[in-house]
């Protein structure tokens, strides 16, 4: 380490920044929001600091750098364009002790300003010990975009609680494992959408429950969604709570590049569908989700998708209630949307389709849906489905007036490296399903906007598919 970091405390102390223009402007705004007293010396100003000198923020003295300027100093900047005048300030500097800072000169400067991330109270600050500062700013750039927004407010909450978080719980491993656990949960999770309202409330709360069992047996479960495939899809909350889980109850759809983002001694169970054998029940995973936490664990249950489309979540969510156990639930990105993006297929469109329906199609639940709206004009209809459902979905539609050229398109693993988007129609989507034959998770989407979709990868069919393709595109059009 060729500097040591440390944040100082600089208010109300005096600093003298020898020079006058847009550097020296760009440092005084940074010493001002650190409540420093700033003394500016030289002969002219830029308008940035005539207009601090005429609130009254800084001092002015209009002279030529003299090293009698320097009294009273903590800290110095030189931010002249004349070199001289900066080696003799960084001279003046190192007699009297005091420390310097001359701009783009790290040779020079006692100490160096770095790149910051600001979400006062929380400040990151990046350096390279001067050798980039625009290396520094790319930094910067990509830690700015994986801080919430407002993990200030959440800071100042944690330092308003400190004090009687650490009189509740004295032993310190248990109030370690308090604030992990606050950080990733609800309330936290509220303060970050900025909703402030009852969290004080809850943070009581919680820290009550967290007295009651002294043993700090408290476990949380964490349902995320894990979006359609692509690990880049996860969200920075679902990946932040993959780091933080002691165990993973994932389902057989969440692929192994997801699973790697947990820690890596985080138990996994696959509690997915795995052919021939037998299935893990749902009964079965909500009681191995209230057993894991009721043992103080913290328990991921990674959902393809969202946990909300389709996902069982809502039954989870309910029996973890029940059960008194703190949950947070994180969205993903269902496979309607992912496959919708991946296909450049819109599932709304002025003019083609006014509304979006998700429906699921497996089995017994067909009977359930209402058919005669599905097959109506102007409207998608996405359906989440086991690829023998195709059959039944193409008769019902047709039966109930839909044409036989009405634009589908079948979305086999959306989002996966080996993707494939079939466009076809109503009246031949059975056929190429048998023809293909369809590799799942695949979705059905029926609708105007289906024409729309590029077709990928589609092999030996290609001829006839863009043949088909073609009619849509007139279809659409004369339709729209
Ligand atoms: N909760 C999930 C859906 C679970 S139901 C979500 O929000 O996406 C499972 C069905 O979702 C599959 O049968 C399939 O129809 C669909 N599905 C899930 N992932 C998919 C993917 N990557 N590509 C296409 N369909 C997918």
């Amino acid at each position: 380490m060729d500097y040591l970091p440390i944040f100082v405390d600089i208010r109300d102390r005096l600093v003298v920044v020898i020079g006058g223009g847009a550097v020296a402007a760009r440092k005084t705004e940074h010493l001002l929001k650190a409540h420093a007293r700033v003394r500016v010396v030289a002969p002219e100003l830029d308008t940035t600091l005539c207009v601090y000198r005429d609130l009254g923020r800084i001092e002015h003295r209009p002279l030529l750098f003299s090293p009698a300027q320097l009294e009273g100093a903590q800290l110095i900047v030189a931010a002249t364009d004349d070199d001289a005048v900066n080696a003799a300030v960084a001279q003046a500097a190192r007699e009297r002790g005091i420390w310097v800072n001359v701009v783009d000169d790290a040779a020079r400067s006692a100490f160096i300003f770095p790149a910051i991330v600001d979400r006062s109270p929380v400040i990151v600050a990046v350096g390279t010990a001067g050798n980039s500062p625009t290396l520094a700013r790319r930094v910067r750039t990509q830690i700015e975009a994986l801080l919430p927004e407002r993990l200030g407010q959440l800071a100042d909450f944690a330092g308003r609680w400190r004090a009687r978080v650490q009189a509740a719980l004295p032993a310190l491993p248990q109030r370690l494992k308090f604030w992990d656990s606050f950080f990733n949960g609800p309330v936290a999770s509220q303060l970050i959408a900025g909703r402030n309202a009852g969290a004080d409330e809850a943070m009581q709360q919680r820290l009550e429950m967290e007295r009651a069992t002294p043993d700090s047996k408290r476990g949380e479960v964490y349902l995320i969604g894990a979006g359609p495939g692509d690990p880049d899809l996860l969200t920075l909350r679902a990946q932040q709570l993959l780091q933080q889980a002691d165990v993973l109850l994932h389902d057989r759809l969440v692929p192994e590049a997801i699973l790697a983002r947990a820690r890596r001694d985080a138990e996994r169970i696959n509690v997915g569908k795995v052919p021939g054998r037998q299935d893990v029940t749902q009964d079965y995973i909500n009681r191995m989700l209230v057993e894991y936490a009721r043992r103080g664990l913290r328990v991921a249950r990674v959902k393809g998708g969202d946990p909300f489309v389709f996902g069982r979540g809502g039954e989870e969510l309910a029996v973890l209630r029940e059960a008194g156990i703190p949950v947070v639930v994180v969205p993903g990105i269902t496979a309607a949307t992912g496959a919708a993006a991946s296909a450049g297929l819109p599932l709304t469109h002025r003019g083609l389709s006014q509304s979006v329906t998700f429906v699921t199609a497996t089995g017994a639940d067909t009977s359930l849906l209402d058919w005669k709206a599905l097959a109506r004009p102007n409207q998608t209809v996405v359906f989440y489905m086991g690829g023998a459902q195709i059959d039944l979905i193409a008769s019902r539609l047709m039966e109930l007036g839909l044409p036989a050229t009405h634009p589908a398109a079948i979305v086999e693993r959306a989002t996966w490296p080996d993707e494939r988007v079939l466009p076809t129609t109503v009246g031949q989507m059975s056929a190429m399903a048998r023809q293909e034959p369809l590799r799942s998770p695949a979705l059905l989407v029926v609708g105007e906007v289906a024409a729309l979709a590029l077709p990928s990868q589609i092999g030996a069919h290609h001829v006839a598919d863009a043949r088909v393709a073609g009619e849509l595109d007139l279809h659409v059009r004369a339709g729209g």
